[in-house]
């Protein structure tokens, strides 16, 4: 399609004024890992907390989105790569817009995932591992999905019949199956206060 005739509208508003408006900053935290590690688990308590600090904060996640946006991909590695572009720039969008952003997708393939961090400016992509062996995850089962996979119920199911590309150098890994909820959450939370994303708060 031709993109011609679209014209980009400048906003009357900078991502600077957002921060000092929203008194903080914007970026996204990218859960990635194997289905049952702990992605949605994490990402919908790490949002609870910081919306209690006042933080602007959203929740982007895997199985939301494909009913919505994507509704129409299935698991092909091209439908994958074509949900994960499209997350991508709703994200942007997000970070754009002041938020802070928590996306919960296995998002299985490296060249996707680093194709959305460089959609964004340095600071603003976190990548964050939630690693767990595909024994726990699998004995966790908490959708029922492994064992569906296993009966040849669901085809191209990562970690069974579809890969998962570990990440290389992510900002964060989460040994989930090591560690509790609670102690992810305050790893994620530190990281952003770290970053200078979120003010610390004295304990
Ligand atoms: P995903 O979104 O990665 O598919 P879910 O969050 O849906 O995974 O499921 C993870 C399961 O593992 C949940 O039942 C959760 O209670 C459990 N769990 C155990 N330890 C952890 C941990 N440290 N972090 C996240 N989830 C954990």
């Amino acid at each position: 399609m031709s993109k011609h005739n679209l014209t980009i509208h400048d906003s009357l508003v900078t991502p600077a004024d957002r921060r000092t408006a929203f008194g903080h900053g914007s970026c996204v935290l990218w859960l990635t890992g194997l289905s049952g590690s702990g992605k949605s688990t994490i990402a919908a308590e790490v949002e609870r907390i910081l919306l209690t600090r006042g933080v602007h904060t959203y929740v982007l996640d895997g199985d939301n989105v494909r009913h919505g946006l994507n509704a129409d991909l299935g698991f092909s590695d091209e439908d994958r790569n074509e949900n994960i572009r499209r997350i991508g720039e709703v994200t942007k969008l997000f970070v754009d817009a002041g938020m802070v952003v928590l996306t919960a997708f296995i998002s299985p393939f490296r060249e996707d995932r680093d194709r959305v961090r460089s959609l964004l400016s340095p600071g603003e992509f976190f990548e964050v591992y939630t690693k767990c062996s595909l024994e726990v995850c699998e004995d966790r089962d908490p959708k029922g999905l492994y064992a569906k996979a296993r009966a040849g119920k669901i085809s191209d199911f990562t970690g069974i019949d579809s890969p998962y590309e570990e990440p290389l150098n992510p900002e964060l890994v989460l040994d989930t199956g090591a560690l509790s909820v609670d102690e992810c959450v305050e790893k994620i939370v530190d990281l952003l206060e770290k970053a200078g994303v979120i003010k610390g708060v004295s304990r």
